[in-house]
Parts: structure tokens; C-alpha cells; sequence
């Protein structure tokens, strides 16, 4: 007779628990995939909203200098496990092309999580991966794992566990981080978790706030301490979001919780060195208005050119216009909320898992995806490491089984 298959519990259903379902189904294991809301994935579709950007097409060291210091070293093994272009390969293989944008970003054709999730669904469906839905796990009782259904509290005594249960962003999709005490309780220890990814407090004017919330400030670089990047930024009622203050968010998060706030340089006209604006800015201005004249003379949209308004009255010297332009200093008094963060930082410590991410306090138990302690900007590594980190811990459950 042969042996029956080890059973083994996935819980969470976002892309690092469907990634490490699909691996072990297709090691000939059985899966059951619990998820503590009605359907499963609810991140990754909201991702789907921007165009789910997937990965990146950066080469390897640059990408893996994107995530946090303290995280490389791990994730560059994650990424030997599932590269990005082992990543785009598994997404073809779904029948969802991709393709790269002009930063570098790689999104599916489709623009959207819809099409790729149910192609994936399917295969689990017939790799015979069992998904249980409004099945929210709550902790251990001895060995066995305690599961809240709908039927009242259900007990499991699965061969191996995956934790894939997110950080604790966006809690309505989710991942509300509600296991960290079972977790704690269990010798593992979780970093406090933190919005990453997140937009700033800024007191815009009531005038500015009104006209210009939700526009976006396009081509302009943005300076924190020693860091520059170039990217956007959207003015948000509240004040500052989108992918250049995420790019710098982990750093900008640190400085306003350590000193109550902290400035952010903007270069509105990267582009032009402060010599040449100031020589466009020597013309003449005629009959125009400061602000026309400000839009030609240096081409600003008029979203850029109330912003430097909001930094006060502006000189009519070409000089002090053009460092204004070139180094607009905002003051960010707050971080949002992890109910508005993309991601957050914080969660089950590097150290608490060995490098096959199984828990050192709890033999057998393994975690993946945003739930462990790193972060990286947005731009794909979220999703990639997510993703990556499922299959780690996935080959560390079939070998940890097979050393039993
Ligand atoms: C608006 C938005 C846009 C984004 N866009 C991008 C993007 O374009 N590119 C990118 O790389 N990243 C993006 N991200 C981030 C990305 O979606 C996440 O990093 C990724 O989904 C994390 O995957 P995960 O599987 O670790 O966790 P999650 O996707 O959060 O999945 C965890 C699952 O576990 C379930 N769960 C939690 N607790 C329990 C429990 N006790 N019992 C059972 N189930 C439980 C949750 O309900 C959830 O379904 C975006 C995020 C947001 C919010």
C-alpha cells in the first residue's frame, strides 16, 4: 500500500500562500489553504487597480539594493529560489503576457490581477489544492492548529504548516495582523508593525488643499537627508503621497517618529541645472502674470507653480526664483496611518525563521510573504518577494518532511 500524502495547512491566501499551495500540490503533497475572508487574494486584486506592477527588469544587484539593509541578505536567496524572470516566466505560463514600462516596471498586459488569479485558481483546482475560505486561524492548542469557521471553531492537525497572513496594511483586505500574540506567544519574536509606503502630513493651505488634492507633481526629483530620487509625488488633501515619497518613506517614516517632523526637498525642473534656470528665469516677463510667466519661462505646471507659492511670497530675482524651483523645502509633520500604506514594515524577525523560513520556536511552522520583518519600496519588490519568499518556504516544507 502506498503511504498516503502529507497534509500540509497554507494559511492566508495572498501571493506568497497561493505560490507556496501551487508548489507543494505540485510536489504531490496535499494542501489545504485556509483564508479568513469570504474570497481569497483581496490584496492582489487591489493591486490589480494600478496596473499590478509585478516586478521589475532591473538588473540583480540593483534590485536586491532596493529592499531594507538588514533584509538582503536573506532575499537574495529568495530570489535565487524565484527570480524576476522565473516570475514574468510563471505569469506567461498563465496565459497573461507582460510586458516593461518605461521605468523599468513589469506588469501583466491585462493591467489588472483578474485574469492572472483565475487562471491560477484553476490550476490549483486541478492540482487538487482544497481552499477553504472564512477559515481564520486563531492559534494553537498544544500541537493542533484552532481554525473559526462559519461551523464554529474547527481543529487541525496538519504534517506541516505555511503562515502566509500579510503585514498589516489596508486590515479591510485581510491581513489584519490580529495572529501576532498567538505568534509571540509561541517564542517567535514580531517586530511592531509600521506604514510603509505611505503618504505625509503636510499643512497645505486651505486655497492649495482645495484646488489641488489629487493632482500629480510629474518629472520632478525628491530629496530626504543624502537620498535623491526621481519620480512623482500627488498632492493629497492630507498632503504628500505617490512613488517618489514612497522611495523614500522607510527613511522619512524614521526621521518624523524620531523628531516629530521632517523636510522633503522637491526639485520641480530636475532637468535644468540652477545656472540655466536662472538664465530662462533673466528673460524679460512683459505682460504676463508671475504665475504665466513662471509656466513658460520655466515650464511648470500650474499645480508646481502654486506650490511655490505655498512656500511663501516669490522674488521677482531670476536667482532666488530658481533655487526656490530647485530645492522647495516641505515640511512633513506626519506619517499616515497603516490603514493607508501600500505595505508595512515590521513583522516576524529574519531571526526568529532559519533560511528555510521555518520558525525556530515552533519545528514544522514556516512563514512567507509580507508577514516576515522587510520592506522595499513600491515597484515590484513587494510582489516579488512575496511570491519568492513562497516558494522558500514551500521547498523548506518538502525537505523538512522528507528529513522526518
Ligand atoms: C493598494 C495596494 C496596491 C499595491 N500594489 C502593488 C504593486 O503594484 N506591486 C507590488 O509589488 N505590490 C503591491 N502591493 C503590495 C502587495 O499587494 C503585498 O505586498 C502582497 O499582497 C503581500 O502578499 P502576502 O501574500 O504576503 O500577503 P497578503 O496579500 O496580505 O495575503 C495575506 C492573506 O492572509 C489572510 N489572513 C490573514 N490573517 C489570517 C488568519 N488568521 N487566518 C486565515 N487567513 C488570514 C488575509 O486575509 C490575506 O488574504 C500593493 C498593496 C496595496 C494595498
Amino acid at each position: 500500500m502506498t503511504p498516503s500524502p502529507s497534509t500540509v495547512a497554507v494559511i492566508g491566501a495572498g501571493p506568497a500562500g497561493l505560490m507556496a499551495a501551487e508548489r507543494l500540490a505540485q510536489a504531490g503533497l496535499r494542501v489545504v489553504l485556509h483564508e479568513r475572508m469570504p474570497s481569497v487574494a483581496r490584496k492582489f486584486l487591489m493591486a490589480g487597480r494600478g496596473g499590478l506592477n509585478l516586478t521589475h527588469s532591473e538588473p540583480p544587484a540593483p534590485f536586491l539594493n532596493r529592499y531594507d539593509a538588514a533584509a538582503q541578505g536573506r532575499i537574495r536567496d529568495w530570489l535565487d529560489a524565484l527570480s524576476p524572470a522565473d516570475l514574468i516566466e510563471w505569469v506567461e505560463g498563465l496565459g497573461q503576457p507582460t510586458f516593461v514600462g518605461s521605468s523599468g516596471r513589469v506588469f501583466p498586459k491585462a493591467m489588472k490581477t483578474s485574469p492572472l488569479l483565475r487562471a491560477w485558481l484553476a490550476r490549483l483546482e486541478e492540482l487538487g489544492v482544497e481552499i477553504r475560505t472564512r477559515s481564520r486561524w486563531t492559534g494553537w492548542q498544544g500541537e493542533a492548529l484552532t481554525f473559526d469557521t462559519p461551523e464554529g471553531e474547527r481543529i487541525e492537525r496538519p504534517d506541516a504548516v505555511i503562515l502566509a497572513l500579510g503585514g498589516a496594511s489596508w486590515a479591510k483586505l485581510g491581513s489584519d495582523a490580529a495572529w501576532v500574540p498567538a505568534l509571540e506567544g509561541a517564542g517567535a519574536e514580531v517586530a511592531d508593525f509600521r506604514p510603509a509606503n505611505v503618504g505625509f502630513d503636510v499643512s497645505w493651505s486651505p486655497l492649495f488643499r482645495e484646488r489641488f488634492a489629487g493632482t500629480p507633481l510629474k518629472g520632478i526629483a525628491l530629496t530626504h537627508g543624502d537620498r535623491t530620487v526621481r519620480g512623482e509625488a500627488m498632492i493629497a488633501a492630507y498632503g504628500i503621497e505617490g512613488g517618489g515619497v514612497y522611495a523614500l518613506s522607510a527613511g522619512l517614516r524614521e526621521a518624523v517618529e524620531r523628531d516629530g517632523s521632517t523636510m522633503l526637498t522637491l526639485d520641480l525642473r530636475p532637468d535644468l541645472d540652477i545656472e540655466a534656470l536662472t538664465q530662462r528665469l533673466s528673460k524679460p516677463r512683459g505682460k504676463d502674470s508671475l504665475s504665466n510667466w513662471l509656466r513658460k519661462a520655466a515650464r511648470l505646471d500650474s499645480t508646481a507653480v502654486a506650490l511655490l507659492r505655498e512656500g511663501g511670497p516669490l522674488s521677482a530675482d531670476p536667482a532666488q526664483l530658481a533655487a526656490r524651483i530647485k530645492g522647495l523645502a516641505l515640511t512633513l509633520t506626519d506619517v499616515q496611518g497603516l490603514s493607508r500604506a501600500i505595505s508595512s514594515a515590521g513583522g516576524v524577525a529574519l531571526d526568529a525563521v532559519d533560511e528555510r523560513l521555518m520558525l525556530k520556536a515552533r519545528p514544522g511552522v514556516f512563514a512567507a510573504g509580507e508577514m516576515l520583518d522587510w520592506e522595499a519600496p513600491t515597484g515590484g519588490y513587494l510582489l516579488q518577494a512575496s511570491f519568492a519568499s513562497g516558494v522558500v518556504a514551500a521547498e523548506g516544507v518538502r525537505a523538512w518532511l522528507d528529513g522526518r
